[in-house]
C-alpha cells in the first residue's frame, strides 16, 4: 500500500508521516500495523467530537440510503440542510440568520471574500500577518505566510496585511477598504490570542468605515476554544462567519454564514454570484447535524475549557518556553525548531499525535478531540513530558 501512496498519489511534502490507517474511533487513530495512536491533533482541528461519533455515522448513514447528490446547491429543497441552516443560526447571534453551504474551509473564504466586494462595491481587502486562510488562489492572496505565496504571483491585487492585535495600524482599514478578513485566534500563527480590547477596537473600526468583518473560525470554531465560537468570549459578531473542519463531524463541508439581507446580493448582478455543485452535501449536512447536537446538546462544548486547563497544567516542564491556549488548542514553544522537530517524533514513536504549525517552527501543535477524557488526557501528559525529558 505504502508504495502505491509514494508512486501514484500526489505528495505534499518529501517526508510525509506515512502513517498506514486501519481504523478510526474516538481519540484514537489505529494502523495497520497493530499500533495505536492517542490522535491529539484531530486531523488538524476536525474530529472535534471523536472519530467515527456513533451518531455522526448513523445519520451519515441513514442520509446516505436516502439521496445523496440531486442538484446543484440552492435549487431544491433538501432537509438535511434546511435542518442544518436551522440549528446552525439558531446557535449563532441575530445578524448571522443566513447560511450559504460549501465543501471546504478555503471555499468558504472565497465566498466570504467575493460577497464582500459584491456587497459594499469596494475592492480593498485587509488581512493580517501570518494569517492562514487557504490554499486556492482568492484564500491565498489574504494569507500572511510569503514563503507559501511567491511560487504562485500574481495573486489578488489590493490586499493589504497588518500586523494582528496592533492596535495603531486600524487606522489603515478605511472607507476603500471592503472587508477584512481575521482568524479570531491565529491558528498556524501558533495560536496567537488577541485582546478582548483589540478585537472590540477592530469591530469598531469596521462599522465606522463600512468595512465588513470576516471572521474566519475554520480552526477555532465548534468549540475548540472552549465557547461554541471564539468571537463569543470577544463579545463581537462579525458581519460574515466562516467554518469548515470541524462542522462535518469527519465529513467535509464548510459555509459562510451572514445576514439575508447581505447574502440576498448574490442572486442578482449577476445571478448565482457564487456557485458550487456540491456544497450542502446531503450526508454532509446529515453529519454536520449530527455533530452540533453532540457539540451543543450533548454538552460536549461545556467541558472544553477546564479539560484544556488541566491539561496545560500537567505538560508543565522547564524547557517549555510559553504554552499559548484557547481552550484545547495549544501551541508549546520550545527553545528551537529542532527540539519541536524531535519532541514531534517521538511523541509519534509512544503513542501520541502531535503536529508542526504553517507559520510557527519553534511550537507544535495539540488539539485532541473535545470528547477526550480526564484519564486520556493524563496519559496524554506523561507521553509529551516523556518526549520532552528523553530530547537532547
Ligand atoms: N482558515 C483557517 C483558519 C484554517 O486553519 C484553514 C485550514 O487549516 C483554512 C482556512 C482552510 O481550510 P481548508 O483546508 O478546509 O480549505
Amino acid at each position: 500500500m505504502k508504495d502505491i501512496f509514494f508512486t501514484h498519489q500526489a505528495q505534499t511534502t518529501p517526508y510525509p508521516i506515512a502513517l498506514e490507517v486501519e481504523r478510526a474511533e474516538g481519540v484514537y487513530i489505529y494502523a495497520t500495523d497493530g499500533k495505536r495512536y492517542m490522535d491529539f491533533i484531530s486531523g488538524i482541528a476536525v474530529a472535534n467530537v471523536g472519530h467515527c461519533h456513533p451518531k455522526v455515522v448513523e445519520a451519515v448513514k441513514q442520509q446516505a440510503e436516502t439521496y445523496m447528490h440531486v442538484m446543484a446547491y440552492g435549487e431544491y429543497v433538501q432537509n438535511p440542510q434546511t435542518k442544518l441552516a436551522k440549528k446552525l443560526t439558531d446557535n449563532l447571534p441575530k445578524n448571522l440568520d443566513c447560511v450559504y453551504f460549501v465543501n471546504s474551509g478555503t471555499e468558504a473564504n472565497e465566498g466570504a471574500l467575493k460577497l464582500a466586494k459584491r456587497f459594499t462595491g469596494r475592492t480593498e481587502i485587509i488581512s493580517f500577518k501570518k494569517s492562514y486562510h487557504g490554499s486556492t488562489h482568492g484564500s491565498l492572496s489574504v494569507s500572511g505566510n510569503e514563503t507559501k505565496k511567491y511560487a504562485f504571483r500574481p495573486l489578488l491585487p489590493d490586499v493589504k496585511f497588518l500586523d494582528f492585535n496592533i492596535e495603531e495600524q486600524l487606522s489603515e482599514i478605511t472607507q476603500k477598504t471592503a472587508c477584512v478578513i481575521v482568524e479570531t485566534i491565529q491558528g498556524d500563527a501558533g495560536v496567537r490570542i488577541p485582546t478582548k480590547q483589540y478585537m472590540q477596537a477592530l469591530r469598531k473600526r469596521c462599522a465606522e468605515v463600512g468595512a465588513l468583518l470576516i471572521l474566519d473560525e475554520i480552526q477555532t470554531g465548534f468549540g475548540r476554544t472552549g465557547t461554541l465560537f471564539a468571537f463569543e468570549q470577544f463579545g463581537i459578531v462579525p458581519d460574515i462567519l466562516t467554518i469548515a473542519k470541524a462542522m462535518g463531524g469527519g465529513m467535509p463541508i464548510g459555509a459562510f454564514v451572514s445576514s439575508k439581507e447581505m447574502m440576498n446580493v448574490l442572486t442578482h448582478n449577476p445571478m448565482l454570484g457564487h456557485i458550487t455543485t456540491f456544497g450542502g452535501h446531503p450526508v454532509c449536512c446529515a453529519a454536520a447535524h449530527a455533530c452540533l447536537e453532540v457539540l451543543v446538546d450533548d454538552g460536549v462544548v461545556k467541558d472544553v475549557e477546564q479539560k484544556g486547563a488541566l491539561l496545560e497544567s500537567l505538560i508543565q516542564h522547564k524547557r517549555i518556553k510559553e504554552i499559548r491556549r484557547a481552550g484545547l488548542m495549544f501551541a508549546i514553544e520550545m527553545e528551537n525548531e529542532q527540539i519541536v522537530y524531535e519532541v514531534v517524533k517521538k511523541c509519534q514513536e509512544k503513542g501520541l499525535l502531535s503536529f508542526w504549525f504553517l507559520s510557527c517552527p519553534e511550537s507544535f501543535r495539540i488539539a485532541p478531540p473535545l470528547i477526550v477524557s480526564q484519564e486520556e488526557i493524563q496519559q496524554a501528559a506523561k507521553i509529551i513530558i516523556d518526549s520532552i525529558n528523553e530530547c537532547c
